[in-house]
């Protein structure tokens, strides 16, 4: 009896299929646990990865077919990455084919990229100095090549050196041309100048100790919780932690919300490193196929001992990792939106256990996830209470724009009150930079018809439309959806038509009028769409060639000014309002990061937060930088209501071009919960989602709560395998959901 080896391979492609197949004697050793492979499929050829590897000690009762061939010597996947997918697979209930898609990315999983290879040119053999004065008589471009070949110690490149000539020596034996692959550098050009360690203060001291010795003992050590105020010198630990990781022989790996949001961050990391600059790769959102694909192979083949990136970096296929870094965990960017859904500080945490990593994450408004699980002894918290730098936190002011409207006696407001307008000028006379926050785009938020009251919504969804003056149009946020603006009103005709609420591209155009001196830029996703805009726009700031700067959530984030002393949230309310539990969290972690821009350097910084709730909890917690007295009121409310962080959720929404038709699926669907569920899983009632029409689609949505997520999938798993659900209808289940709807 033969011993029959056998391997379990993922199909690639949507299909979502796993088979077995037998593996020939010859391929054997080679085969591996994340090894590609090309299999056939029915009648045609496919390729897949192999999730399993089986020996068994004869050929059993089925007959598989053979792989056909492997197609890369080296596993693409380590075997604890294939296991973390399985995991993310059943946690969040989605298909392995999506999560493999997260895993590797498209650029390295499809042959079509490859590394960017060019033609470079050596000398085949010795020139003698008599051959080399007869070839300048003849043929002097030749003669050059040569020269130049005879200088360099290294092969040259092709395009430096006369085409035409290099072929005719080439045909002569003199040169041999070759193709060589060169790495796609994403910071290429950029030169970075090393910073050395500082020395720690006490408070950061008595933390550095907690991760050391965790990095001691990694195996033992649960997740540590670095909760640090802004400026507290959280950045200077994880530098001194991944270095301490990288001296012990182990890998570091950094996530970073979105990044090329915080290229100062990277920035800080690359200077750090700055000696070691070819080991570090770089992941973000903004790079081009081509780069992706070389800084995935950079890692893979061991060349990266530091990688940096957002969220699908917590997938990096490094090996022997000592410490992951997880930057501002409570951002909802490490959530990804579409399947698989994974939550990328949770994984963080899933793989440093797997493989036995110290997990780091670190935030001045740490998630209430996070803060109870570090209050309930499940994590490490380590608090940085003093700013490292000895600046003082800003002085917070909380304008009432309900008074400034009455004070105007017009009922709105502008949008700059009083107290703002004035205290900004002064700021400018003093040749100090000011930045203007307000997490809205666009010139006007509705378009509305003083004659009959119509307002412009979008014809996809159920949304307001947009208007962007430098287009002149009216643009839906959700889909994308834009038109003309109307000189006036699409239903009656009458002309007068008001733009009401505004957006930063407004915000913009005011600043001209009210501080007409101020060289002023505006920094949101309209702006900034060239590659390297962001980071151009934030350093002429920085080197005082602009006063103000207009910007969304782009400008809330991990940067470093020392120069500006005063920020303005412009409505603070924005956030505040939305149908969600967390509105209030996030409003409080929004005003307080936006509030850390703001004296950081010399002078004592001033925020002017500008609302019309200025009673509201986020918003008078915020005013003190009292993370611990929202927290605490905050958990008191979600744990009455059994809300995360004391359940998890599953949202189940359903979605549907027929309305009627969504509504009742997600109604039935309701009652085989409602009939089997057992009462230790909370279940909600099915409703619109608050935004019930998307890019055509109808969305109801219904809302499962309890002690774990995986109890609620598995009730889900075990009714939705008995149900059929209608073709035009889509069931979308989310597992610890960001956002409800
Ligand atoms: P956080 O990441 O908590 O916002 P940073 O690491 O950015 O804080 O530190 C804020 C500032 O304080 C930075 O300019 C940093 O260089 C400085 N800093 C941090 N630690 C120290 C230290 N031990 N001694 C002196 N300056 C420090
Ligand atoms: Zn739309």
């Amino acid at each position: 009896m033969r011993p029959r080896h056998s391997v379990r391979v993922l199909v690639d492609g949507p299909s979502e299929l796993e088979f077995n197949y037998s593996v020939p004697e010859a391929l054997v050793p080679r085969v591996q646990i994340g090894s590609r492979v090309r299999i056939p499929l029915r009648n045609r050829r496919a390729t897949g990865t192999v999730l399993e590897v089986e020996t068994l000690p004869d050929e059993g009762k089925f007959r598989l077919k053979d792989i056909t061939d492997l197609i890369d010597d080296h596993p693409v996947l380590t075997r604890k990455l294939v296991e973390l997918g399985r995991w993310i697979s059943s946690y969040y209930r989605a298909p392995m084919e999506s999560v493999m898609r997260s895993l590797l990315p498209e650029a390295v999983r499809s042959d079509v990229t490859a590394f960017r290879e060019i033609n470079v040119v050596s000398l085949a053999r010795e020139i003698s100095v008599d051959e080399l004065a007869a070839l300048e008589q003849k043929a002097p471009r030749q003669a050059e090549v040569i020269v130049k070949l005879q200088q360099s110690t290294e092969p040259v490149a092709m395009s430096k050196l006369a085409a035409a000539s290099v072929r005719a020596l080439e045909k002569k034996g003199v040169v041999t041309v070759a193709l060589q692959e060169v790495g796609r550098d994403p910071h290429e050009g950029v030169h970075f100048i090393g910073s050395e360690p500082l020395a720690l203060n006490p408070e950061q001291e008595v933390a550095m100790e907690t991760v050391l010795s965790a990095l001691e003992n990694p195996s033992e050590a649960p997740p540590i919780l670095l909760f640090g105020v802004t400026g507290s010198g959280k950045t200077e630990i994880y530098l001194q932690a991944i270095q301490a990781a990288l001296n012990a022989g182990k890998t570091a790996l950094v996530l970073v919300p979105e990044i090329s949001l915080t290229p100062q961050t990277v920035d800080r990391f690359k200077t750090r490193f700055a000696s070691m600059q070819s080991e570090i790769a770089i992941f973000h959102s903004h790079l081009s196929a081509g780069e992706r694909h070389d800084e995935w192979h950079k890692i893979h083949r061991r060349q990266a001992r530091i990688v940096i990136g957002a969220r699908s970096a917590i997938f990096a296929p490094l090996e022997n990792l000592g410490i992951i870094v997880v930057d501002e965990e409570h951002e909802t960017t490490y959530k990804q939106e579409n399947p698989p859904r994974y939550q990328a500080r949770d994984i963080a945490v899933v793989r440093g256990k797997m493989e036995g990593a110290v997990v780091l994450l670190g935030s001045a408004t740490p998630g209430l996830e996070s803060y109870q699980n570090a209050l309930s002894g499940k994590y490490t918290m380590l608090r940085l209470d003093q700013r490292a730098d000895d600046c003082q936190l800003p002085l917070i002011r909380v304008i009432d724009m309900r008074l400034e409207g009455k004070r105007l006696q017009k009922g709105m407001p502008g949008i700059f009150s009083e107290k703002l307008r004035i205290a900004v000028d002064k700021r400018l006379e003093d040749s100090e930079q000011v930045i203007f926050f307000l997490n809205r785009r666009g010139f006007a938020t509705s378009f509305v018809c003083q004659g009959c009251g119509f307002v412009a919504k979008c014809n996809h969804c159920a949304s307001s439309l947009t208007f962007h003056q430098s287009e002149d149009k009216l643009v839906c946020h959700i889909c994308g959806f834009r038109k003309l603006m109307p000189r006036k009103c699409p239903d009656c005709g009458d002309p007068s038509v008001r733009l009401q609420g505004y957006g930063t591209e407004r915000v913009a155009e005011a600043v001209g009028k009210v501080f007409p001196k101020a060289r002023v830029a505006r920094v949101d996703a309209d702006t900034m769409q060239r590659k390297n805009q962001l980071r151009e726009t934030l350093a002429a700031f920085k080197s005082g060639k602009l006063d103000i700067l207009v910007g969304t959530q782009m400008i809330a984030k991990g940067l470093h000014f020392p120069n500006v002393t005063l920020v303005g949230v412009l409505n603070a309310d924005l956030g505040l309002h939305m149908p969600d539990f967390r509105s209030g969290e996030r409003t409080f972690q929004l005003l307080t990061q936006v509030a850390g821009r703001a004296g950081r350097g010399e002078m004592k910084g001033e925020v002017f937060v500008q609302t019309f709730t200025p009673h509201h909890p986020a918003v008078q917690f915020a005013r003190h930088h009292n993370f611990d007295g929202f927290a605490e009121q905050e958990l008191e409310m979600r744990k009455l209501c059994s809300f995360p962080p004391f359940s998890h959720c599953v949202l189940i929404t359903v979605r549907s071009t027929n309305e009627r038709m969504a509504e009742f699926t997600l109604e039935t669907l309701h009652k085989r919960l409602e009939k089997e569920l057992p009462p230790a899983i909370l279940l909600g009632n099915p409703a619109p989602s608050p935004l019930v029409k998307a890019a055509d689609q109808y969305r109801f949505q219904l809302m499962m709560r309890a002690k774990s997520a995986p109890t609620v999938t598995r009730y889900l798993n075990t009714i939705m395998e008995k149900m059929t659900f209608p073709e035009e209808v889509f069931v979308v289940i989310d597992v610890d959901p960001m956002y409800l709807g």
